[in-house]
């Protein structure tokens, strides 16, 4: 009768216990939805006006640029404000980005690529943002890698990817390889920088997670995040192979699909 009791008390207990998980999980859950349904409206929202405002100050600096004599006042300023849309707009589209991957709404348009060439165009594109900040990008690319995937999304895992071997490169030269394998393709850029120590490699895919060291540098810390979803959309991986001082590779294997 005694042992029946505290069987009895004990399975009380237990589920008492179950219950209060379940209630603090469903209020856990709750308030992610709560997130990310705020993300998604306020992304919304900002980017209306925020593609105003820039399409006003290109304009802006449009006309200054047959005015010279104006020019000299107003051009650093203008060329502030510039910056900073630009900078405002990539945050608003990361948002934007990660409201729609956490609703499962990542579309993709798959088609057949080169990622060779793929690789190719996007460097040409950002060969100026290299230069300025005294970077060389050398290309390594196999002959014609082809595969099916969806070109901007490809193209923004490698501009994320690049243009962090810039950031965190420390002017030193960035190697972007690609190699066809099989029945998959990889790319994976190089840089000789500040580096990654071992306990941020894993954090750093995670959202809004930066590595200590990189305040100082700008970022919202959600580049990594979006890149490693779409190369799992992709049925892909990426990696990091890094050491403080060192510089890091970042790989991405995809299925060719
Ligand atoms: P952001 O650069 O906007 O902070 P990311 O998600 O692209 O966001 O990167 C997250 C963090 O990973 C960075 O803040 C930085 O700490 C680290 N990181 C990414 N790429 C590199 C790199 N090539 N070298 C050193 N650290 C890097």
């Amino acid at each position: 009768k005694h042992a029946l009791l505290i069987i009895f008390r004990d399975i009380t207990r237990r589920k008492h216990i179950e219950e209060q998980h379940a209630a603090l999980y469903r209020e856990a859950e709750e308030s992610i939805r709560a997130r990310d349904e705020f993300l998604s409206i306020a992304s919304h929202e900002l980017k209306t006006p925020l593609t105003s405002l820039s399409l006003k100050l290109q304009g802006l600096a449009r006309s200054l640029r047959k005015a010279p004599d104006l020019a000299d006042k107003i051009a650093p300023s203008l060329d502030v404000a510039l910056r900073q849309t630009r900078r405002l707009n990539t945050l608003v589209d990361e948002l934007l980005d990660v409201s729609r991957i956490t609703q499962g709404r990542l579309e993709l348009r798959i088609e057949e690529l080169d990622l060779s060439a793929v690789v190719e165009d996007l460097l040409e594109r950002m060969q100026e943002t290299a230069t300025r900040a005294g970077c060389e990008v050398r290309l390594d690319l196999e002959a014609s890698v082809v595969g099916r995937w969806d070109r901007s999304r490809l193209e923004q895992v490698l501009m994320n990817l690049l243009s962090n071997a810039i950031k965190y490169g420390a002017g030193k030269p960035i190697d972007v390889c690609v190699r066809g394998d099989g029945a998959q393709a990889r790319f994976w850029v190089r840089d000789r920088g500040i580096g990654i120590p071992a306990e941020d490699q894993e954090r750093i895919f995670q959202r809004f997670e930066r590595a200590v060291s990189v305040r100082h540098f700008g970022g919202f810390g959600l580049g990594l995040w979006i890149a490693r979803r779409i190369v799992e959309a992709f049925g892909g991986t990426i990696v990091v192979v890094s050491a403080p001082g060192e510089g890091s590779t970042f790989t991405v294997t995809l299925p060719r699909g």
